[in-house]
């Protein structure tokens, strides 16, 4: 065997680096809107994300898991931290070199019926991201490369001409992923891209994402507020509570050993196909802190069921490793 490393067996740089990333929404009040309080809706997130992976982040609704999405974009400017994608500095980036980005990373809103121009037709919603971007050498060449993403997303291209109320929330949604497509960008954020749908369209749009990933060589970051949907669909799944990860790890490690308290609460919910297996339902206590003042320390202590005080409520618990790519935040596991 020869031992020589070659340039290309190098690990190569993540596409996406996010580290210790805030975000606090000012809460104004008063005659003159004075900053009164703050939403602490992301509070020092940090990982990687491989060129071709899918990161699966998951937390209950308002842990800050679009927050996230978004600052990576910069659709909304975080309070600090970095995100690096592709080795540039997204946070430094000026008004044109952001549209530059814009073109590498793309977002799949959650709500098909709020995210599409109702005054719009198909064919101009997905062919404006080829006029921005200039990617069209004229008419015929924007037409042409419509029609290819439009069947690239199992739609009919004679939907060209039609317009958003036309078409079922499924339809919508394969709308919306060929409008993020269309300037061919590697990092694509789907937040909750099957929540809104019935449950039986969920699969095929979920199977659609697969297919196009493997054929473009995508990069997801995959969000969703319950661990079922990412089970099969992600390389690892980072857990979010409150703001912060409680717990991130390669998917099929995080169900067979989860070792947060509140990854084990959450995936005691998903049903387990197999009767043979029973999982017991962990019910957690009261309802998720409000993230104006969330809990000192750590953040789960208040409804975690192995929280020992005042360690829990006073230390914050950083991520620390646990073997085989696998990070928790708690005192007591990893
Ligand atoms: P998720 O996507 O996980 O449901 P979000 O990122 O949307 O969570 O929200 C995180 C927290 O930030 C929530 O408490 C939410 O109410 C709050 N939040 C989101 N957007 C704003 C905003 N523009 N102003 C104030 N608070 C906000
Ligand atoms: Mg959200």
């Amino acid at each position: 065997m020869n031992a020589v490393l070659k340039p290309e067996d190098a690990p190569a740089e993540p596409l996406l680096k996010v580290r210790d990333l805030v975000k606090h929404y000012p809460l104004k009040g008063g005659v003159f809107k004075r900053v009164v309080d703050k939403v602490h809706a992301v509070d020092g997130v940090s990982f990687d994300l491989a060129q071709g992976e899918t990161l699966g982040l998951v937390g209950e609704s308002g842990c800050g898991k679009s927050t996230t999405g978004r600052c990576i974009l910069r659709l909304i400017e975080p309070t600090s931290g970095e995100v690096w994608f592709d080795g540039k500095n997204v946070i430094a980036q000026d008004r044109s070199q952001l549209r530059a980005l814009a073109r590498d990373m793309q977002i799949i809103f959650q709500d098909p019926y709020a995210s599409l121009n109702p005054r719009m037709t198909v064919g101009s919603i997905i062919g404006e991201a080829l006029a921005i971007h200039k990617l069209a050498a004229n008419a015929k060449a924007a037409t042409d490369r419509v029609v290819e993403l439009l069947e690239m997303v199992g739609l009919n291209p004679d939907y060209l001409r039609r317009y958003p109320h036309e078409f079922s929330g499924g339809q919508r949604q394969r709308i919306g992923i060929a409008r993020a497509l269309a300037v061919s960008p590697k990092l694509v954020v789907c937040d909750e891209p099957v929540s809104a749908l019935d449950v039986s369209v969920q699969a095929q749009v979920i199977n659609l994402l697969e297919d196009l990933q493997e054929k473009l060589q995508l990069t997801y970051l995959f969000i969703a507020h319950d661990l079922s949907v990412v089970e099969h669909f992600s390389d690892r799944v980072a857990v979010m509570y409150l703001g912060r990860i409680a717990e991130i790890a390669p998917a099929r490690e995080l169900y067979r050993r989860p070792l947060h308290p509140y990854t084990e609460a959450l995936l005691s919910a998903v049903p387990v196909p197999d009767p043979e297996v029973k999982r017991h339902r962990i019910m957690l206590k009261g309802d998720v802190p409000s993230p104006i003042h969330p809990p000192t320390g750590c953040r789960f202590h208040t409804r975690c069921p192995i929280a020992q005080l005042p360690l829990c409520s006073t230390e914050t618990p950083v991520l620390k490793d646990a073997g085989e790519g696998h990070m928790v935040a708690c005192h007591f596991r990893g």
